[in-house]
């Protein structure tokens, strides 16, 4: 017979750890890690800070991951989700629509590169992904070239972890426990340029695109699947010319360029859209995270006119949606948040003030271990070598010592919430809310100086 089980009391931070241990399975995480560790819980934030359970402060340095934009606290998103639930708490985009979603659609489409004024709305950044792959084979069923489904990435890029998204993530990691993908998902260099041989063209990876095109043959291709700054790898921007290549290829082999700008949109690289920083035009953008910043779920997939075509024929439908896409009280908080960018000109602030930030990080350089520094906008890296004449990295057991043994937590000691990753090397990397300045730039300084420092003597001995 069933038992009744009791309503846990919640009293307190201890009471939240014991049962954040026993009942919250934390997404990407190690739980394991948590035996004898602190669950790091986060309780309040304002501005560019955060605080935890036991009152102490952090710099938000992630932007919780790339999508407080905005930065923590904004009450007039709060006010706007609240007017929403009272005037129109929920109903759904499939055969009906309602003001928010309408006006939220038109206004995306407003500010987007060219001819995508089709706003496909959906939860998150893996489903607006999974929509763009769905859209991109589809479309090519209904125009005659139903062979066309192949999708090709970058090595060590995310694109996300529902299983049509994995098939195009470059991460061997992420990929390997859930074999076997989605069928066509195919892989090319990125644009990590740190070790690349002197001499090489300086458009190489752009070109690896149209011979991995050429190899499945163009007939099988639907489209090439990009983020304008690759954020798996450390904040990894694109040689200058690379998009414009990719387009001329792309258009070459009736291949579409689906710019997944989940990270890359919303001010992060100083504009709406990343596409635009670096003046390309794609077939469809995905986005998500930060066009809320982050204060309530929703992404979208942007097709252009010309892939929403042959969906606007009678009886035709793209057989594909998701309950909460074009959520209204989502639809209401993005438009507030939209009206926050326009008021404090966010993406401008990130244009003025990116050099400053990343002048600090070029600083860092003078630390042995500091290899690297590259990124745009607000959206930096520092790459971590043993050795910074020979660009030799660190092995997989060195980079677990490093980043697990010693750097998250250090930094984390000294209030700074940053990403130490190694999904490629080893890599710090920044991505504050946009409303850092100076102040932050300073304190995100004086902890990773003394942190890298430290990290540079323990590993070179
Ligand atoms: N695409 C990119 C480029 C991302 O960075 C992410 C998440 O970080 C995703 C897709 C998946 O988004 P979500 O975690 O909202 O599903």
């Amino acid at each position: 017979m069933a038992t009744m089980k009791a309503r846990p009391a919640v009293a307190g931070s201890a009471d939240l750890q014991e049962l954040a241990k026993r009942h919250l399975w934390m997404h990407f995480t190690r739980l394991g890690a948590f035996d004898r560790a602190e669950v790091p819980i986060i309780v309040r934030g304002e501005g560019p800070y955060v605080w935890d359970d036991h009152g102490n402060r952090y710099l938000d340095g992630l932007a919780g991951l790339f999508c407080v934009n905005a930065g923590h606290g904004r009450e007039e998103l709060a006010e706007a989700a609240a007017a929403q639930i009272r005037e129109l708490d929920f109903y759904i985009t499939w055969s009906f629509a309602h003001p928010r979603a309408i006006e939220l659609a038109a206004r995306i489409a407003s500010l987007t590169p060219g001819d995508l004024n089709r706003v496909f709305f959906t939860s998150g950044g893996s489903e607006a992904v999974e929509s763009a792959i769905k859209l991109a084979r589809n479309y090519y069923r209904l125009t005659g070239r139903g062979a066309k489904h192949k999708l090709i990435a970058r090595e060590i890029a995310y694109h996300g972890t529902s299983l049509g998204a994995l098939s195009v993530t470059g991460i061997t990691s992420l990929r390997a426990p859930f074999e076997p993908h989605a069928p066509g998902g195919c892989h090319v260099p990125n644009t990590d340029s740190y070790r690349w041989p002197e001499d090489r063209d300086p458009l190489w990876a752009a070109d690896q695109i149209e011979e991995r095109i050429l190899f499945e043959h163009p007939d099988t291709v639907a489209a090439v699947v990009l983020e304008p700054v690759q954020n798996a790898g450390g904040c990894i921007p694109p040689q200058e010319g690379y998009f414009q290549r990719v387009r001329e290829i792309c258009d070459r082999h009736d291949v579409l360029l689906i710019s997944d700008e989940v990270i890359c949109s919303w001010g992060r690289l100083g504009h709406w859209f990343g596409s635009q920083r670096y003046g390309y035009q794609p077939d469809i953008i995905t986005t998500a995270k930060a066009l809320t910043s982050a204060n309530i779920p929703m992404g979208a997939m942007i097709a252009s006119d010309r892939l929403a075509e042959p969906f606007l024929e009678d009886k035709a439908m793209f057989a594909h949606g998701f309950t909460f896409a074009g959520h209204p009280v989502a639809a209401a908080v993005a438009m507030a948040n939209l009206d926050i960018f326009e008021r404090e000109d966010l993406n401008g602030h990130v244009l003025r003030k990116e050099g400053e930030f990343r002048a600090m990080l070029e600083s860092l350089r003078d630390i042995p271990i500091v290899g690297d520094v590259r990124g745009a906008g607000f959206f930096q890296a520092v790459e971590l070598v043993k050795d910074r004449d020979t660009k030799e990295g660190f092995n997989d057991e060195e980079s677990e010592e490093l980043l697990r043994g010693f750097l998250s937590g250090e930094l984390y000691r000294r209030g700074l919430i940053c990403r130490a990753d190694d999904r490629g090397d080893p890599v710090v990397q920044l991505s504050p809310t946009l409303v850092c300045d100076t102040q932050q730039f300073e304190e995100i300084e004086s902890v990773l100086r003394p942190v890298l420092t430290q990290a540079s003597n323990r590993m070179r001995g």
